[in-house]
């Protein structure tokens, strides 16, 4: 683990990171790591003479006494979504097998400027959509603890390089679940930021008000570590607040004591006890650690998953017009211009994201406009304010992240089943808060997480509730050992 003692500053931890390790050898471990977890599938592309190359660069810098930012030598994995200059992004579609952009996505270059390590990209849903990875053309990325089962999604590479011990930090987006739905598959720490705290300039954007980028790591202080460092205003996404990101890491070591934390009563409906039972668990330690727990309700969480399914289908269908092997993807295909259009199209999209583009087509449709994307919008405002209403009593709010234990891959044929796997993370996104899952346990040997939901740009909150957690039940080691 990079930084589990207490009290670090986040300038320090190059130090422990260095103090010991050359960060070449560094990159060969991990490639090593890589090497031996290939079966998992948790990368799309490895980038070995990047890293080799970004190593030995920092190493000479070391030798010559010079300056080395907060990430020096810690090794990075990618969502392939996300713009990588002159590094394949493929979106795990065959629509970009061979995309290499022309330009870094702005957390990118926050991260080399921080001389982080990016090793390589991950596997993911195509264009983000799923909760598995299983909708991926490179095929899905297996479960670290039971290999025949998901690794969640549609960040579940991410997860799994992770768990593998591969990387120490990693990126995800998540746009209604991505990050936290793989966290607690794979028994990892991952945190959706608060909608405009991070950038999305060179996000490939699937649906752009709900998108956002955010940390996963194996435990809380590399979370925070990794926030504050792609967190902040960006000139070039207008959406992002310039509101100053606090210390994250310090924050995160200030201690839980008297936090209010609300039970949200409807997101343990219809659970498996087993599952609640090990949530429950959890916010009892952190009740241990001095916070006030009381129940709370939310009645609107069950309207989360249709209007969130309607605005992000709806967003979707316009955000891939792009793809049409004129602007974006595909190859050269004989014909006249529409014919190559719907070729490249056809081909170049999987099942699952054309599904979307219909759906999302229908919903704004000039006949059905009003019936489904307006009122999933009013039901959006609705769901933003209930929640406004339940920050003035509580500074968290907490439910599990998944309903249900990682599947089996293959297991759920069904869309709408698949969908409503979602129904504890897309509130969330529908109102920009910020929200993490942290490892709360095993359930016959398959791991179960627990979400913390915070108010709009209340990211330390979370990080102090995730932290006291962490150093009560040491949660990093059980990733070892599964009961
Ligand atoms: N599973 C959700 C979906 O398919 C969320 C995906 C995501 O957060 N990128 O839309």
């Amino acid at each position: 683990m990079v930084c589990v003692r207490t009290g670090v500053g986040i300038d320090s931890l190059p130090e422990q990171v260095l103090g010991s390790v050359d960060p070449v050898e560094r990159v060969y471990r991990a490639l090593e790591k890589i090497e031996e977890a290939k079966g998992l599938n948790a990368f799309i592309t490895v980038d070995k003479e990047g890293a080799l190359r970004s190593a030995e660069e920092l190493k000479r810098r070391i030798r010559m006494g010079g300056k080395t930012g907060r990430l020096a030598g810690l090794l990075v994995a990618v969502k392939d979504n996300i713009s990588t200059k002159g590094l394949r992004t493929t979106c795990a579609s065959r629509m970009l097998e061979n995309y290499v952009p022309v330009y870094d996505a702005t957390v990118i270059e926050r991260i080399r400027r921080e001389d982080g390590i990016i090793i390589g990209k991950t596997n993911m849903d195509e264009f983000a959509m799923g909760s598995s990875t299983e909708t991926s053309f490179f095929g899905p990325t297996k479960n670290f603890f039971d290999h025949s089962r998901v690794s969640g999604g549609s960040s579940g590479g991410s997860a799994v390089s992770l768990a593998t011990g591969a990387v120490e930090i990693a990126l995800g987006s998540d746009t209604g679940g991505s990050i936290r739905n793989p966290a607690a598959f794979n028994s990892i720490v991952g945190l959706k930021p608060t909608y405009g705290r991070v950038s999305r300039y060179g996000l490939i954007a699937y649906a752009s008000s709900l998108d956002q980028i955010g940390p996963m790591a194996r435990d809380t202080l590399s979370t925070a570590l990794l926030l504050k460092v792609i967190a902040g205003g960006d000139p070039r996404d207008l959406t992002t607040s310039t509101r100053d990101p606090p210390d994250y890491v310090e924050e995160a070591t200030s201690g839980a004591k008297g936090l209010r934390i609300g039970i949200v009563k409807e997101g343990f409906m219809n659970i498996d006890e087993k599952i609640s039972g090990k949530v429950y668990d959890a916010i009892g330690v952190l009740e241990k650690t001095g916070c006030l727990v009381e129940e709370a309700s939310f009645h609107f969480l069950k309207y989360a998953l249709p209007a969130y399914y309607i605005i992000a289908m709806a967003e979707c269908s316009s955000n891939l017009a792009r793809f049409d092997g004129i602007r974006y993807g595909g190859r050269s295909v004989e014909g006249k211009w529409e014919e190559r259009v719907v070729k490249i199209r056809t081909e170049g999209f999987g099942e699952e994201v054309k599904r979307r583009i219909f759906l999302g087509t229908f919903v704004l449709s000039a006949g059905y406009k009003e019936d489904f994307y307006m009122k999933a919008c009013r039901v959006r405002r609705k769901i933003h304010d209930d929640f406004k209403l339940l920050f003035k009593d509580f500074n968290a709010l907490a439910m599990p992240t998944m309903p249900v234990l990682p599947w089996r891959i293959g297991e759920i044929v069904s869309p709408l089943e698949m969908y409503m796997m979602d129904f504890e993370t897309v509130a969330v996104n529908l109102a920009g808060l910020p929200a993490v899952s942290v490892p709360a346990g095993f359930v016959n040997s398959l791991p179960v997480g627990l979400q913390l939901i915070g108010n709009h740009f209340e990211e330390a909150t979370l990080l102090r509730l995730a932290y006291a957690y962490e150093s009560e039940t040491r949660f990093t080691s059980w990733l070892r050992s599964p009961t």
